[in-house]
């Protein structure tokens, strides 16, 4: 078999298309293949497929393709160039690339599977390209997946906001929480960056939401209430965002009591922070013993700790007339605690009352939005953060978009 040959069967090539020239420079590990296709032949405009003879070649091109035997394999082609009757002059379509990519097709596909196991930095070692190509490839995948994603209806959406750099940076992320997928990405935390994702949506699928779980903030409880039909009834605030508000209060009542104990020369609460915001089966056993001697004293700290552990059952009621009563003995206790942060954060829920009992009516997971904060947050760490929020965007729906991103081989 010619080298030719064997290299028209490992990139795949086909009618009309045929390797006419091969170079292997060992040194360098590098392979150029030339391909060329015959005289005489129609070429279909690139627009209407219409066939017209060949008008002329443009430049010729280089294309990465797959690595063979750990060569980096690069094939070169002069295009051929129709003239349309309709469109003029136009380049044809290449079964081995996309227009205008530098990469062929195959190797293309390769290089997202391996981005999407990895960081763009070690995908560049792994691929032997530069930052900017390797970010290219992310970028192309991307679009090209929003642009065949279809219009469906999101029934259960997620709305979080993301601390994307530092200070006041913030991101909001939507996501569909049956398929636990990132929607969109915006700019910002306000009323506005939720709004708009709802007037990117069609009357349709702003109907077809039936609910939005989120947390307490007013701007997007306003933006769903404006934007989406019936929004009020469909807000559920979620345990995570509860709980963890309720943790920071209990956190305060630490504080506070440190303070006072530490000014008496008591070190009794000194290191104890993390104790009282773990749940209860999640403390590491190394806070076991510390744990027990503390809650043994009448501390602060320790009732608001048990007011805190104490509303996590309120999920797990079955119907809301027993998760009613269970929270009218709850609301009671905390704000009879005589611990002002506890009283306050009560009084938080009380007022956000609708968006907590709704959960009963739909049963929203909690578990997506948590897993795909915490996935968001490996992604954030894993880039030693962002220079912009569109990278930001660009690349977790490039990882949790669930978007068809592979370029279409023929
Ligand atoms: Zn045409």
């Amino acid at each position: 078999m010619k080298d030719t040959d064997l290299y028209q069967h490992v990139l795949g090539l086909r009618e009309p298309w045929s390797v006419c020239k091969v170079e292997l420079d060992i040194k360098a590990q590098r392979v150029d293949v030339w391909v060329e296709h015959p005289k005489d032949l129609k070429w279909p405009c690139p627009e209407c497929d219409v066939e017209g003879a060949l008008y002329d070649h443009a430049e010729e091109r280089v294309w990465r393709h797959l690595d063979t035997c750990q060569f980096q394999t690069l094939l070169h082609a002069r295009p051929p160039r129709v003239n349309c009757p309709e469109h003029g002059v136009r380049q044809v379509r290449l079964p081995w690339a996309e227009p205008h990519a530098r990469f062929s097709l195959l190797f293309e596909r390769f290089a997202i599977i391996v981005l999407q196991q990895t960081t763009i930095q070690a995908a560049t070692q792994i691929l032997g390209i530069s930052w900017d190509e390797a970010w290219h490839i992310v970028q192309c995948a991307v679009e090209r997946g929003l642009q065949r994603k279809p219009q469906r209806i999101v029934p259960q959406i997620g709305v979080d906001e993301k601390s994307a750099g530092w200070g006041q940076n913030y991101v909001t992320v939507i996501c569909n929480l049956e398929t636990a997928t990132v929607e969109e990405v915006t700019e910002g935390s306000s009323r506005q960056s939720l709004a708009t994702y709802f007037e990117g949506l069609t009357p349709e699928q702003l109907a077809g939401i039936e609910a939005v779980a989120m947390d307490m903030s007013a701007a997007y409880i306003n933006a769903v209430g404006e934007k989406v039909p019936d929004g009020q009834n469909k807000i559920v605030f979620d345990r995570f965002h509860i709980m963890r508000l309720m943790a920071e209060a209990v956190d305060k009542v630490r504080k506070q009591e440190n303070r006072t104990l530490a000014a008496n020369g008591s070190p009794l609460l000194a290191g104890s922070r993390f104790i009282w915001l773990y749940a209860r089966e999640n403390l590491p056993s190394k806070y076991w013993e510390q744990f027990y001697r503390l809650r043994a004293c009448d501390l602060k700290t320790g009732r608001a700790w048990a007011i805190k552990e104490n509303l996590r059952n309120l999920w797990r009621y079955r119907n809301l007339t027993w998760a009613e009563r269970f929270w009218k003995r709850w609301y009671y206790w905390a704000t009879h605690s005589r611990l002002q942060p506890v009283k306050k954060a009560a009084k938080t829920f009380k007022a956000h009352l609708y968006g907590i009992m709704s959960y009963f009516k739909h049963r929203l997971t909690n578990a997506t939005t948590e897993g795909i904060n915490s996935q968001i947050e490996t992604l954030w760490k894993a880039a030693c953060g962002f220079r912009n929020k569109k990278r930001f965007r660009t690349i977790i729906l490039f990882h949790l978009g669930g978007l068809d991103l592979y370029p279409a081989t023929h």
